[in-house]
């Protein structure tokens, strides 16, 4: 392929809203152009990365007997009604309607569409399992798209949709989709991690994401240093590392400042029982964060105790406008996991936070003097409070707290429970270690979805006995426009893109130097075409531009080997062989360019898909 004869413009600036660097290379580099806020055109060189990752996906899933499907982009309101997701999907899922007022959406993701595909041909076990899949481009009005590629409105998904018998089989299936994604992010040559992901408030789910590790990642995600175990943050248990100590929020020799004086009362070394000090009030004027409080009493933020309240009933039937309360305990240095609430609440999003003036009216004071003493509303303590004692808490009376508290004693927790956020430093809940923190990019989900949508779409077959059954799914997500630019966000240098062979829009960037010269251009000509013969892929920079924009323009694509053909160098008989990795430059004959640019080639593959690159290879940063 030939510069002069593609459509492609690279810029020496990235545009103001590209904040992140794959995103600032991707535009700079002419790979894509922005239509609209997460909209965007994909020029020849994306569009060739994607087309590869497309072509590993087909194998792999092919190879596991997968079946390629185009679903419709636009489906009928009458589907989503079905599974009552027309409401649920709230505002990402983009609705209109036709001219003659019939109402449809633009397919966010396709489970309605592909259960009504095979319900009416699936009649008997003999037609299963089987697994389907697509990919297409899917729209999401995302609220904020953002980094280019990586948040966008539209962008091409590859969607598959498992069908099987029973649970036993799905699972399996499951595995056997778990193991595809591994053989397809394998390949790529890029670090990742796979991780127990959110499955929602519905039982026995199970499901788990596929993330390419990055700075820059969206996700929080927290890996042990001594098992296989990694989580996201969203849903990881948190254990403390850190024994708690008997005699809890009464520190042992600590000399408070301030004018609260509730420590050094002798705590530890007595029973339980006997170290349960006599509730008291005091006054706190101004104090309403747990900062100030520690401050004012000298007691640590984990040994104080906060009091969150949050609407239980949120979501659930958009005209109930009632408000159900409920409260949060939590350990004044931990912070409250939404999704773990979520989940524990059969919430199908986050819960929200109550209000300033609702606080007042739930617990009698606003948000920094309420506690759980006197609350008449379901409260939901963390685990981590469990082993505190003597502890303070608001009054629920504006301007005071109470010291020396106990619950059992002095409150009854509704339930006590895994609610907080779980950190770097705590504790592998599969072995001894220590769980580390890094951050993601989710590229890729397997989910085990159960009967969830077969119940509701009557998606059925006949057993063995002629008996109706629904069919058990699971559904699988790859971001594959998401995936292209993430290998950038893990693969760059401060001058451009290194892009790994797998996914490289050309193995092969020949910058022709000169041309106007007969021996250059001969010379171009014959490698561009014996090195397109053998199937590697040839970007021509046959601009009429300086040696230096060219090395500059290649550094920026990154394609992984470079050669420069220019006079001077054929007049002393050698062509410059770069490899991008490293720019590595060696000083090749003619004759040997292309046995030479094969072998790097090979070898480069095979380094980035060496074990100990994949999978995080118990590395969690880069
Ligand atoms: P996220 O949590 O990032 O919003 P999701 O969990 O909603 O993603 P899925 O429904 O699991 O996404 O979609 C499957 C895959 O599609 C994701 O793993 C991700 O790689 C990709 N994807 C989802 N939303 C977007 C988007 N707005 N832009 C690009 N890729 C996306
Ligand atoms: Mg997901």
């Amino acid at each position: 392929m030939r510069w002069t004869k593609t459509h492609l413009f690279t810029l020496k600036e990235a545009p103001s809203d590209a904040e992140i660097v794959s995103h600032q290379l991707l535009v700079r580099g002419g790979f894509i152009k922005k239509v609209a806020p997460g909209i965007y055109t994909y020029g020849n060189l994306a569009l060739r990365a994607i087309r590869k990752f497309e072509a590993i996906v087909r194998e792999e899933l092919d190879r596991r007997g997968c079946t390629e499907i185009l679903m419709p982009m636009v489906q009928p309101r009458e589907l989503w009604e079905e599974t009552g997701r027309w409401s649920k999907m709230g505002d990402g899922l983009l609705k209109f309607q036709n001219r003659n007022g019939h109402w449809h959406c633009l397919g966010a993701t396709h489970e309605e569409a592909v259960t009504d595909y095979v319900r009416s041909d699936v009649k008997s076990y003999r037609d299963l399992p089987k697994t389907i899949y697509q990919i297409q481009i899917k729209y999401r009005d995302e609220i904020r798209p953002r980094f280019g590629l990586m948040r966008g409105r539209e962008f091409i998904m590859k969607d598959a949709y498992s069908f099987d018998l029973d649970a036993e089989s799905a699972l399996k299936t499951y595995q056997l989709m778990y193991e595809a994604y591994q053989a397809i992010f394998d390949r790529l040559g890029l670090i990742y991690r796979i991780v127990q992901a959110d499955a929602g408030p519905i039982g026995g789910s199970q499901t788990h994401e596929f993330q390419l590790l990055a700075e820059a990642g969206e996700d929080a995600l927290l890996v042990s240093d001594s098992s296989d175990f990694a989580a996201n943050v969203e849903i990881c248990p948190a254990i403390d590392a850190e024994p708690q100590r008997a005699g809890g929020a009464t520190p042992v020799g600590a000399t408070p400042v301030g004018a609260f004086s509730v420590g050094g009362e002798g705590a530890t070394g007595l029973s339980p029982d006997e170290n349960l000090q006599p509730l008291s009030p005091f006054a706190t004027p101004g104090l309403k964060t747990i900062a100030d409080l520690a401050k004012a009493t000298g007691l640590p933020e984990r040994e104080l105790v906060k009091t969150l309240f949050f609407s239980a009933n949120e979501g659930l039937d958009p005209k109930d406008k009632s408000l159900q309360p409920i409260a949060v305990l939590l350990r004044g240095s931990d912070e409250v996991n939404l999704v773990k609430l979520k989940n524990l609440l059969q919430l199908a999003n986050p819960p929200r936070m109550l209000t300033e003036e609702e606080v007042r009216q739930t617990a009698g004071a606003g948000p920094g003097s309420c506690g759980p003493v006197g609350l008449k509303i379901p409260i939901y303590m963390d685990t981590g409070v469990q082993g505190l004692k003597n502890y303070i808490v608001g009054a629920n009376q504006e301007g005071f707290h109470l010291r020396h508290v106990n619950h059992e004693r002095d409150y009854k927790p509704t339930q006590i429970v895994d609610l907080r956020v779980a950190r770097e430093g705590d504790r592998d809940p599969q072995g001894p270690g220590r769980l580390r923190a890094c951050r993601g990019i989710e590229v890729g989900h397997v989910f085990y979805l159960g009967t969830t949508y077969s119940q509701k779409m009557n998606a059925c077959y006949l057993d063995r006995e002629g008996k109706a059954r629904p069919l058990e799914m699971g559904c699988y997500g790859i971001g594959v426009s998401r995936t292209v630019q993430a290998a950038i966000e893990q693969s760059h240098d401060q001058d451009g893109i290194i892009w790994p062979v797998a996914l490289a829009p050309f193995e092969v960037h020949l910058c022709a130097l000169d041309m106007g010269d007969p021996g250059v251009k001969s010379l171009t000509e014959k490698l561009e075409q014996e090195l397109e013969a053998r199937g590697v892929g040839v970007l021509v920079d046959d601009r009429d531009e300086r040696p230096g924009v060219k090395f500059k323009d290649a550094d920026l694509l990154g394609f992984p080997v470079r050669l420069n053909i220019g006079r001077k160098g054929l007049e002393a008989g050698v062509i410059e062989v770069i490899v991008r990795r490293g720019r590595q430059v060696r000083k090749v004959k003619p004759d040997e360019v292309i046995p030479v640019t094969e072998k790097l080639l090979r070898d480069l593959k095979q380094s980035e898909t060496r074990s100990e690159t994949r999978r995080g290879g118990g590395r969690e940063t880069l």
